[in-house]
This record gives structure tokens, C-alpha cells and sequence, in this order.
């Protein structure tokens, strides 16, 4: 039977690091020792009943950062590591209920926070960090998972720092970011953590995992895996939704359609317009529901006594809403054109390691061919500027530049070479 660590794809290190936390963790538990110590960071070995099991390098820690490329399996990782610390047998058997319900998302002592806008407010940190502090129910950890933690504001950072900082004994802070750059992540807070690194998965062992686990075709498993670049989510998604696919056909179409100026702001529109629609479609129907549902709680048309005050309660209710589902709909556009983006740079890679010569299979196989002839027309040197103009897009998006400014000056960098 797979336990939780079996989707943790290509990472032999980290979930080396992570089971014998888990085991560190669960000794400390059997030892009491959390409940005598002022805090697990301070623990270390468990007690002097447990010296050969518990080594303080290797054992466990109230803070965690797992750093990695998007699609490494950064929250697959959180979660696991969440789970194997509830696991009744302290190793994440994948069939307890400890187990089981942290990984189905409704354990009482794991509380999960993704962000759906393009940041996390210092209200919600506060909150959460209040809740985390109280004793788990469930007698072992109280486990905060923060996907993308580089998404956090100044201010929600701060209130995070101070929780970390001075944890509660029983509190464990599990954080995802891209990587630990002070960009990503604050210095301080960095300074407080464990950080877990993780690879860029190869693609054989994100086809084996899409042939195992999901009961994908090996050959499609294959294709999907090495188009997708090592990013475990997106390749199952090219391998089971025809729509993902059609779009990725017609990003890589791109580099074909771009014959003159025109063409390349014609590509540019397309490609906004294709990544609005794409975004539109994950979040209208979110949208929709979360509207309706507030409006029933705030009993909208309501009349008679009070009705008045509580309009104009229920109007800030609605705006509030209606800015943050603004900010989620900005964030699933920006994340939409940016795997645009990493598909037309696989493309410009695969005609720059032809032109090279270089011993490594394409990304896209299936516009090999066409890559093969733009390494013939640009050689190395023009397939390495094209290249960089898409990295630079992305840089230049991530840096705020307004989307159809920075995709416009890739069009024309890339047509121009
Ligand atoms: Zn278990």
C-alpha cells in the first residue's frame, strides 16, 4: 500500500529528510518532551530515555520552507509531511485516520491555506495564527500548511515571524515558496526554518506516476510528462483535458504565425485574449456562487426595520467581495499566460539545444520538427535571443510591467530575432 509520501514524485532526499523528521516528531511525542520543553525548536533530543532514536540534525523542527520550481510537488510535499506528522504510527502510513483525513483536507489539527488572490492578507494571518496556537484536538501537532507563502503581504508576514518566533510547543508552520530568495520569503522568517529542497522532477518519473496513479497511457504518460517540463499537475492536465492541449497547440503555433510587425501584435492579442478566456473560465463559476451565497446570508431586498443600516453593511460586504474575487481573477490570468510563456520558451530551448547539437531529448516532441528548422534559420546565437525575449516577458510580467506591454515586446523580439 503507497503511503503519503508515494506522490512526492523524484524527490528521494527530501522525503528521506522528511520521514525521519516524522519519526523525530513522533518520539517527541511518546517522550512528553514537547509538554516540558518551552518549545519544540528548543527540544532537540526528545529525553535522555530516547538518545539513540532522536539526533537533533536530523530530528524535528517547528518550521519548515519546501522550496522548488512551480510543479515540484511543493504543497504534495507540506501535506504529506502534515500527514505523516498526524499519523498515528508516526510515519505517514497513508491508511489511518490521521493519515487519511489530513490528506482528504479535513483533519480538525491541519489548516490549509491557499490563496486565491494575488496576496494573503495580514487578517487572515492573524486569524490563522490565533487558531494555531490553541492545543490540538487531536492530542499530536496542530500543522499550518501556507502554499505559496511568497504571496504573503509585509504585514501578514510580520504577524506569521512573531508566531515562528515564539511557537507554541505543539505548533508546527509548514511553508511553500518558489525558493528562498528574499523576494520570496523574508530574510527572518527564513532564518527561523528548515528549508526542504526540491528538484525539478525528471520526466520519466512524472510519466511513471501519471501510468501508476492516475491509469494515464504509458506513451501519452510520456509525452504529457516531458511537454509539461517536470511540473506534476500540468502534465496530467495535458493528458487528460483536450482543452489544455488545444491551447498549448495554439501557443506553440506562435513562433509559425509571426511573418512581419503586424502578425507579431496579432500573436500578442491572441495570446492575452486566449490566457483572459482561460483565466475567465477557472473563475466565473466561483464567482457566481460565492455572490449568491452572500447575498442569501445578508438577506439581500430585504425591508422593513433596520433593513437601512443592514444594506449598507451588506454594499461593503459586496465590495470587499467583489475586490478580492478582482485580485483571484488578476492572479488566474497572470498564471495562465505565464505557462503560455514557459510552453513558448520550451520551444525556443528545444531550437537552441538543436542548433547546439546537444545529447538531450526536446520538450515539445511534437513540434520538434519545426524547432529543427528555426535552429537551421537562426543558428544557436538567434535561437538563444528568442529564448531570452520569453524569459525576459516573464520577468518583466513577475515585475509587474502591464501584461500586453511586455507580451508585445516578445512578439516583436521574437519576429525581429
Ligand atoms: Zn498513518
Amino acid at each position: 500500500m503507497p503511503d503519503v509520501f508515494a506522490d512526492l514524485v523524484g524527490q528521494d532526499e527530501a522525503v528521506t529528510e522528511l520521514r525521519r523528521a516524522a519519526a523525530a516528531a513522533a518520539a517527541v511525542l511518546r517522550a512528553g518532551a514537547v509538554d516540558r520543553a518551552p518549545a519544540l525548536v528548543a527540544a532537540g533530543p526528545a529525553s535522555a530515555a530516547e538518545p539513540a532514536e532522536v539526533d537533533p540534525s536530523t530530528g524535528m523542527t517547528h518550521a519548515w520552507i519546501f522550496t522548488g520550481p512551480p510543479g515540484s510537488g511543493r504543497s504534495v510535499a507540506a501535506r504529506a509531511f502534515a500527514a505523516a506528522l498526524q499519523c498515528v504510527h508516526g510515519t505517514g502510513c497513508g491508511e489511518c485516520p490521521g493519515c487519511r483525513t489530513t490528506m482528504g483536507g479535513t483533519h480538525a489539527d491541519v489548516r490549509l491555506v491557499v490563496p486565491e488572490g494575488l496576496s494573503i492578507g495580514v487578517g487572515e494571518m492573524r486569524a490563522l495564527v490565533l487558531r494555531a496556537a490553541s492545543t490540538p484536538s487531536g492530542g499530536r501537532w496542530q500543522v499550518v500548511v501556507i502554499e505559496d507563502a511568497d504571496r504573503l503581504t509585509e504585514a501578514a508576514g510580520n504577524a506569521l515571524l512573531k508566531a515562528i518566533e515564539e511557537p507554541p510547543p505543539r505548533t508546527v508552520f509548514l511553508l511553500c515558496a518558489p525558493s528562498t530568495h528574499p523576494d520570496d520569503i523574508s530574510v527572518t522568517i527564513r532564518s527561523r526554518c528548515r528549508v526542504v529542497p526540491l528538484r525539478q522532477p525528471p520526466a520519466t518519473a512524472v510519466a511513471e506516476v501519471l501510468v501508476r496513479r492516475d491509469g494515464i497511457a504509458p506513451d501519452v504518460a510520456q509525452w504529457a510528462a516531458a511537454a509539461a517540463q517536470g511540473h506534476v499537475g500540468r502534465a496530467r492536465r495535458l493528458a487528460r483535458d483536450p482543452e489544455a492541449r488545444k491551447r498549448r497547440e495554439a501557443v506553440l503555433a506562435v513562433p509559425r504565425r509571426l511573418t512581419g510587425v503586424g502578425a507579431a501584435f496579432d500573436a500578442a492579442s491572441a495570446l492575452i485574449e486566449a490566457a483572459e478566456a482561460e483565466a475567465e473560465a477557472s473563475v466565473t463559476e466561483s464567482d457566481t456562487t460565492e455572490r449568491a451565497a452572500l447575498e442569501t446570508a445578508l438577506g439581500a431586498g430585504g425591508t422593513g426595520r433596520g433593513a437601512s443600516g443592514a444594506i449598507r453593511g451588506a454594499a461593503g460586504q459586496l465590495k470587499e467581495l467583489e475586490k478580492r474575487q478582482k485580485s483571484r481573477a488578476t492572479r488566474a490570468q497572470r498564471d495562465a499566460l505565464d505557462r503560455a510563456l514557459v510552453d513558448l520558451a520550451g520551444f525556443y530551448r528545444d531550437a537552441l539545444t538543436m542548433a547546439l547539437r546537444a545529447p538531450v531529448a526536446p520538450v515539445h516532441t511534437d513540434t520538434a520538427a519545426l524547432a529543427g528548422a528555426g535552429a537551421q534559420k537562426w543558428d544557436a546565437e538567434g535561437s538563444l535571443r528568442r529564448l531570452e525575449a520569453v524569459l525576459a516577458c516573464r520577468a518583466a510580467i513577475e515585475a509587474n510591467v502591464k501584461p500586453r506591454i511586455a507580451v508585445e515586446a516578445m512578439m516583436l523580439a521574437l519576429w525581429k530575432g
